[in-house]
């Protein structure tokens, strides 16, 4: 039943205190053309009709503080709460963007420290806290690679931006909006960049590429000397999406490769929770050269006190004020509390999780790219797909089991893909269970296929016509 629905007349949730000022009338304070008509329909309950409602609500959703959810490419892990905590400590949630800045000196410092603390991951020079989401800090890297074009009185010539064909839909959608032409680069049979074709593509017209490491097989590409080699050489700049960092914290740096810029998506690796649709923080970092281009503001320090500053070139701000702050202190929280070594064993969970589960299900599913994997790995549903079972089957059954479904349908070069990231704050009870789960559908699909197509059936909804879902959406009762 909808709230709207339990509506009694007269039913309240709410009491207020006395009025302790003066009383005016509506019409004096609010002009009478601002003013509604009528009652504005309020659905009318008490209090706890209210929070058994919203409860009952909550309880229908997935998380990750219900169950098991190995979206991949999307590091859900446990995000710890003592985080929450942190950021909403009154000197980081109750100041205002346009203090003073001598006001402010904790939140500027944190904002320092954090900047030191994501270059030093990164191997590079100094970052960007402002942009708002992973694909934001590629508009911004972008905007950055074209400003150091110019700069050189290149721009006219290098407009094009290399991307592989396993690469994250944003990058090439960041890279046309800032006014680049994409060209694809394949993957070769061990799932890396194609380094023979990537070496025919550059020239004069190179601007950059994108790259994804691990990438989107959750592979980690054994070329990246030598393909940092040949955009280099070839006068381009590299670009690395760092979305998902989970396999590299205190194991390698971007920097020691050879990248110019690097974004990290704070909400994926570094305890912010995501998937409601954010506040988010995908921060980029550079290497010396670029640092001049840099969004405006930045943090700096000198004469003993943090001040913001714009840097020489800078490509101009991009988010008001200073960025998503809470998830700022959220990040900063985390990196503080882990330390350099606890970092690195975030990574090495993350990598041993990933490799026991691919190990565990190579036999029952095929595995096209069949090497050590990094945070995550790409199974095929294909040979279920022969018994007339669809990887959209198999996604749906899991729900039924409990367990959140993985990526499926992506990256777009593995057929039926069903992309597996368990992370690293998951037992090995957890991820047994996972195995036992995937095992017994896949069991399914050879005896039962038919069973599979109607699934879910235990969720509180069934399934779904996603495609009339997403073109005639209902939003409002
Ligand atoms: C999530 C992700 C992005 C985009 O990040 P958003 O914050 O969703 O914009 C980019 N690249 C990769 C590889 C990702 O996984």
């Amino acid at each position: 039943m909808l709230l709207l629905e339990m509506s009694k007349p007269g039913r309240c949730g709410y009491t207020l205190p006395k009025l302790d000022v003066p009383e005016v009338s509506l019409d004096e304070l609010i002009p009478r053309s601002y003013l509604r008509e009528t009652e504005p329909g309020l659905p009318q309950v008490t209090e706890p009709e209210v929070v058994r409602y919203f409860t009952q609500l909550s309880r229908k959703n997935h998380g990750v503080d219900v169950g098991f959810y190995p979206l991949g490419s999307c590091t859900m892990k446990y995000n710890p709460r003592v985080h929450e905590d942190i950021a909403a400590l009154p000197g980081f949630s109750r100041i205002h963007p346009r203090q003073p800045e001598s006001t402010v000196q904790g939140a500027l410092q944190l904002m320092y420290e954090l900047d030191q603390c994501l270059a030093e991951i990164a191997g590079l020079a100094k970052s960007s806290l402002l942009p708002a989401a992973g694909a934001h800090g590629e508009l911004a890297g972008l905007l950055i690679i074209k400003a150091y074009h110019k700069f050189n009185g290149e721009a006219d010539q290098r407009r094009e931006i290399i991307i592989p064909d396993s690469a994250h839909g944003t990058n090439p959608a960041s890279a046309q909006m800032a006014g680049f032409t994409v060209k694809e680069v394949p993957s070769d049979q061990r799932g890396g960049v194609d380094v023979a074709a990537l070496r025919e593509m550059v020239g004069p017209q190179t601007a950059g590429l994108m790259l994804t490491n691990p990438n989107t097989l959750g592979l980690f590409d054994e070329n990246l000397e030598e393909i940092a080699a040949i955009i280099h050489d070839a006068g381009g700049l590299l670009y690395y999406d760092g979305a998902n960092a989970n396999a590299i914290l205190g194991i390698t740096r971007p920097g020691d490769t050879g990248f110019d810029i690097v974004h990290f998506n704070l909400h994926k690796t570094f305890s912010t929770p995501h998937g409601g649709g954010g506040p988010g923080a995908g921060p980029i970092v550079v290497s010396e050269k670029l640092v001049d281009f840099l969004p405006s503001p930045i943090v700096e320090y000198s004469d003993g006190r943090y001040h913001f500053a714009t840097p020489k070139h800078s490509i101009g701000p991009i988010k008001a004020f200073y960025g998503n702050f809470g998830v700022l202190v959220k990040a900063y929280s985390y990196i503080r509390r882990l330390g350099a070594e606890g970092l690195k064993s975030v990574s090495e969970n993350a990598v041993l999780n990933a490799n026991y589960v691919m190990n565990q299900l190579k036999d029952d599913y095929y595995l096209p790219y069949d090497r050590t994997c990094m945070h995550e790995f790409v199974l095929s549903g294909k040979r279920q797909k022969e018994l007339g079972v669809s990887t959209l089957d198999i996604a749906k059954r899991l729900l039924d089991y409990g367990v959140h479904a993985p990526t499926i349908y992506f990256p777009l070069i593995v057929e039926e893909a069903i992309m597996i990231e368990p992370t690293e704050t998951e037992s090995k009870a957890t991820l047994d269970v996972f195995i036992q789960t995937m095992k017994t559908i896949a069991e399914e699909a050879r005896r039962n296929p038919e069973q599979l197509k109607s699934a879910p059936t235990l969720t509180p909804v069934k399934r779904l016509d996603e495609t009339k879902a997403a073109r005639q959406p209902i939003l409002k009762y």
